[in-house]
């Protein structure tokens, strides 16, 4: 963050050190309780560096407490929404990577309301800095991150891989690469150049379709130019170098998705790849028609027989809309 602040003010390696472990380890909540620095110092970092670029608009809880979902507000006067979600002791924060989507996944509110803007590095990481202050002051801490807000991840490549640097990095947030995971629709090219840079964070694929017709339906604007065979040889080769397992995401649609013939054809196209599919249960948006499936149990029980690795997304936050596939910036009238 303080980079180019460190080399306009000639700032010592000591300095930058300082700076960091305010700022990322003790998770101040302004620059004046960066009290290592100088008082004047700390006056020149507030007049050139904000101390987050987004602003919080609003945040709701779900009634039994366990998710909350925070409306931010960008310097562009965009909006974009990011969610913790509590389980026991894990604590996962869910981050935006652009406001709004232009992907446009036929049953995802986010891509309905197409691209505004592509967030910088320090947006996505002011999202997981802010949550990390809250938790703090419960005594608690981030202990799982997810790239699976709003947007495409590897439609803003450079800015979610230096944030991924950022969380990791042990002068920084020094975030387990283990509890760390990406999610993306699958844009071979950018996916290949992201999984050459060996960042060691989990990868998930939002997979919602076993073959490639029924993906060209489902997500037209990725599906047709990234094809169900080109995405295969990316990840085959990936797992290949590093025994890394992939998690495909499956949402299930009542009608669409998730008959046993559908479940059926997952496992013939999973089988012998190192994989875990998720299944989540289609959250109802308001935006489209589209019904939660009846066959989730059904669905998992073909994949397990036939020896595919699959568990059910627990869901987080319906009441709210900050459930999957439901973050939408409340002026989208769906
Ligand atoms: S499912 Fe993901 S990629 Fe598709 S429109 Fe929604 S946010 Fe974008």
């Amino acid at each position: 963050m303080i980079n180019e602040f460190a080399k306009t003010h000639n700032l010592k390696k000591y300095q930058v050190d300082q700076f960091n472990i305010g700022y990322y380890k003790t998770l101040i909540s302004s620059f004046d309780e960066l009290s290592t620095w100088s008082k004047q110092l700390r006056e020149d970092l507030k007049k050139e560096l904000l101390f987050s670029k987004l602003t919080v608009e609003k945040t709701e809880t779900s009634n039994d407490g366990s998710t909350t979902k925070v409306l931010f507000k960008t310097g562009k006067n965009n909006y974009i929404e990011s969610v913790l979600m509590r389980d026991k002791s894990r604590n996962t924060v869910c981050v935006s990577c652009m406001s709004g989507c232009p992907v446009g996944c036929i049953f995802c509110a986010t891509g309905q309301m197409g691209l505004n803007e592509i967030l910088d590095e320090q947006e996505i990481l002011d999202q997981i800095l802010y949550f990390a202050r809250e938790l703090k002051k419960e005594n608690s801490s981030i202990t799982n991150i997810v790239y699976m807000g709003m947007g495409e991840p590897m439609l803003n490549l450079e800015n979610v891989a230096q944030s991924i640097e950022a969380i990791t990095d042990t002068d920084k947030l020094a975030f387990s690469k283990r509890r760390v995971t990406l999610s993306t629709s699958g844009y071979v090219q950018n996916l290949r150049a992201f999984l050459g840079k060996n960042l060691g964070v989990k990868v998930a694929i939002s997979l919602h379709a076993p073959n490639q017709k029924l993906r060209d339906i489902l997500m037209p604007n990725v599906s047709k130019n990234n094809t169900l065979i080109d995405l295969f040889e990316v990840l085959d080769g990936y797992v290949k170098d590093t025994n890394k397992r992939i998690t495909y995401e499956y949402v299930l649609i009542k009608g669409v998705n998730d008959s046993i013939s559908d479940a059926k054809e997952l496992v013939e196209l999973l089988k012998g790849r190192l994989a875990l599919v998720n299944l989540i249960n289609y959250n109802e948006n308001g935006c489209f028609e589209f019904k939660k499936s009846d066959n989730t149990l059904l669905f998992q029980d073909i994949l397990l027989k036939n020896g595919i690795n699959c568990t059910i997304r627990k869901s987080y936050g319906g009441d709210i809309k900050g459930a999957c596939g439901q973050l939408s910036v409340n002026y989208i009238q769906c």
